[in-house]
């Protein structure tokens, strides 16, 4: 079978490095709030290009606690994607604030900027970017955008690591970039982990404080915080998988080069190429087809994963079945969630892994 991810098959040495931090750890008699955190932090938001990284219990947290610390809550909106990990509208539901969902770009899945601003009220407090599949938009027309209404940018990066426009990378546009480390993202964890990154001080302080039950100095609670940190054994080990991240990147650039290149079968359409070099991921491989469920069942059949990502809207879900919309409807959200599938992409696939799945998407009729 060819798997969506392949962590058994990663490189032994990268293995071994993640054995030595997990020993490290252990031996070190310190596991919260360390010095692996820190050091962690420094070379993500190193990577990132940003002042600061605050290392989190995972992704969803980090875009709680950074909204939390920008002071969004009940009475402001946020304008964000109904086409993303349920998580991204949990935590705008989470910090009281209200989501409103506007639709995409059908090409690429990424918001409409011609929707959200149909979606624009005199509540609008920001606009939480998705960079879905691993993908950045145009960031400087976001970044104008939001600028020219006086509105804040934020940025739920979770699938998008390493991503770049004009050479920035993702989370540093916004007033925070939130990340996810969950295992299957482009840098996992062995098991739930996350970040945000910031350009401003005063916002890292005070997720860190929000992180930690909302604790300043030990003992002082000037606020209702959360229990969200990043264990030092997950950032031990996150460390050594840095190293790996540019290399596992362009492995996975390089699958998804050959199936833009490969992929032809007029029933089956592959999203659009990214507008620059550097500014996809591929966390995902996401093509459309009207009859996705067929298509699924023949990839199982040659043996061959696929999800959907993502079959049911965050507005079709019960918790936001009265959020405000797009007036003018969700119509390309709607279509993307009846026909998108994920095929395997990721860093240990070979050639062969990629012949056989560009062979059978091909056969499919
Ligand atoms: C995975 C994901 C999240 C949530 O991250 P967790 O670490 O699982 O909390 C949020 N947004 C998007 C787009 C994701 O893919």
């Amino acid at each position: 079978m060819i798997l969506m991810n392949d962590f058994k098959a990663e490189p032994e040495e990268l293995i071994r490095q993640q054995l030595a931090a997990a020993e490290r750890v252990l031996r070190s008699g310190w596991y919260i709030l360390g010095k692996e955190v820190k050091d962690f932090e420094a070379s993500w938001a190193r990577r990132c290009g940003v002042a600061d990284a605050v290392g989190v219990a995972n992704g969803m947290d980090a875009i709680e606690i950074g909204m939390r610390a920008l002071g969004i809550g009940a009475g402001d909106e946020v304008i964000t994607t109904p086409m993303t990990a349920f998580a991204t509208v949990l935590a705008i539901l989470r910090v009281g604030a209200t989501p409103v969902l506007a639709d995409i770009e059908p090409g690429t899945g990424l918001l409409s900027i011609d929707s959200v601003a149909r979606c624009l009220s005199s509540k609008t407090r920001a606009v939480l970017l998705v960079h879905l599949y691993g993908q950045l938009p145009d960031m400087d027309a976001w970044t104008d955008f939001c600028r020219s209404r006086n509105i804040l940018l934020l940025e739920d990066c979770a699938q998008a690591h390493l991503a770049e426009w004009n050479g920035r990378v993702a989370g540093s546009y916004g007033a925070f970039g939130a990340y996810s480390f969950y295992p299957t993202k482009n840098l996992g964890a062995v098991g739930d982990a996350g970040a945000l990154i910031t350009t401003d001080a005063a916002l890292a302080e005070r997720a860190k404080v929000i992180r930690n039950y909302g604790q300043s100095e030990r003992y002082h609670h000037p606020e209702v915080g959360l229990n969200s940190r990043l264990d030092e054994l997950h950032a031990a080990m996150l460390s050594e998988r840095l190293k790996w991240l540019d290399d596992f990147t362009e492995k996975r650039r390089n699958v998804a080069r050959q199936y833009y290149e490969q992929i032809a079968n007029p029933q089956i359409t592959v999203l659009d190429k990214p507008l620059q070099e550097r500014s996809h991921v591929h966390h995902l491989f996401v093509v459309r087809c009207a009859d996705r469920q067929r298509l699924g069942a023949h990839l199982t059949q040659a043996g061959i994963a696929n999800l959907s990502h993502y079959p049911i809207p965050v507005h079709k879900q019960p918790p936001c079945a009265d959020v405000r919309l797009d007036p003018a409807g969700l119509a390309a959200v709607e279509q993307h969630a009846a026909t998108c599938l994920s095929i395997p992409c990721h860093p240990q696939m070979s050639q062969s892994d990629v012949a056989k799945v560009v062979e059978a998407v091909n056969a499919f009729h």
